[in-house]
């Protein structure tokens, strides 16, 4: 069954993203998420987004408005039914992904691809809480989405291999990068980076140097095009704090403890961009 109509479940800093680079590749999206509030702000995201590919005449405006009017906006995951693929980015929770993908069995056509964009939880455990293991798989796109090359593609120990084939073919057609990893807490990305960004967050709390210097030191030390802070706060400190808490668990291993810094950032709401204020405040 070919794939032309893709469902977005979670219209947030993902979300809106993945939606948006389905619909620039000519497919039918339907974005979804609880409230009309969540959904408006993930459409204003995608407008925003196409306006500045615009101004930097990566795209034009036809395609602004094409891209557009290829999604539709949802709080009615029924409405996904006749989708050929899901993409869920919601909150990285077990139980917000379980409770989601087990709706989204329940109402999606037998065939439908389940995929999940989780930055660390096991796919092998996400499948098995569906009755289509073997079409549930991981599809971990990077932030933002329109821009970057990266998707990686991990297999549930269920997932069928034309599933896995499926999907590979389908980054490529959206213009990204697949790679496959095994499935594994946080997968070969974060894996590496959450570390790093926890390590970084552990030599501020120690006072070792201002968050603008341990960024600068990344920067021009390392040549990352991002510090790690500020990379923190572009993908949002409570994911963050998730996907740590992921790793110690999955490897019991407490050299992937959060930083109680981290902790205290996400007790106080100050979750990053999506909030105005993480390490850094935004307009
Ligand atoms: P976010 O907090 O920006 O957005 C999550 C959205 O999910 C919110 O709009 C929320 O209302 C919605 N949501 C929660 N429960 C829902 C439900 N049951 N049904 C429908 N919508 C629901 O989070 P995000 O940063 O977009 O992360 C989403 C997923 O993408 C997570 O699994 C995360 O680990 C992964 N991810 C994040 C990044 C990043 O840089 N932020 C990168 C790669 C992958």
């Amino acid at each position: 069954m070919e794939i032309k109509t893709v469902g977005v479940v979670g219209a947030g800093t993902m979300g809106h993203g993945i939606a948006q680079v389905f619909a620039a590749h000519g497919f039918d999206v339907r974005l979804a998420d609880t409230s009309d509030a969540a959904v408006g702000r993930g459409l204003a995201g995608i407008e925003s987004s196409l306006e500045r590919l615009l101004a930097k005449e990566k795209i034009t405006a036809a395609d602004k408005t094409s891209t557009l009017g290829r999604i539709g906006a949802t709080t009615d995951l029924a409405t996904l039914a006749g989708a050929e693929l899901v993409v869920e980015a919601v909150t990285e929770n077990l139980v917000v992904k379980t409770e989601l993908l087990q709706t989204l069995d329940r109402v999606c056509g037998p065939e439908t691809i389940l995929a999940s964009n989780t930055s660390s939880i096991s796919l092998t455990r996400l499948a098995a809480a569906t009755g289509r293991p073997d079409r549930v798989i991981g599809m971990h796109f990077m932030n933002p989405v329109p821009l970057m090359e990266l998707v990686e593609i991990i297999r549930a120990l269920q997932t069928a291999e034309e599933t896995y084939r499926r999907i590979h073919d389908l980054a490529l057609r959206l213009g990204k990068t697949p790679v496959s990893v095994r499935d594994s807490p946080g997968f070969v990305s974060n894996r590496v980076l959450m570390p790093m960004i926890n390590e970084a967050i552990f030599a501020l709390h120690e006072g070792l140097a201002t968050a603008e210097d341990i960024d600068t030191v990344m920067k021009l030390g390392m040549h990352h095009p991002m510090g790690p802070l500020a990379l923190a706060d572009l993908i949002g400190l409570d994911t963050c704090l998730s996907i740590l808490e992921v790793l110690q668990d999955g490897f019991g291993d407490p050299k992937y403890r959060p930083c109680p810094l981290l902790r205290q950032m996400v007790d106080a709401g100050y979750l990053g961009r999506k909030t105005g204020r993480g390490f850094y405040r935004y307009d």
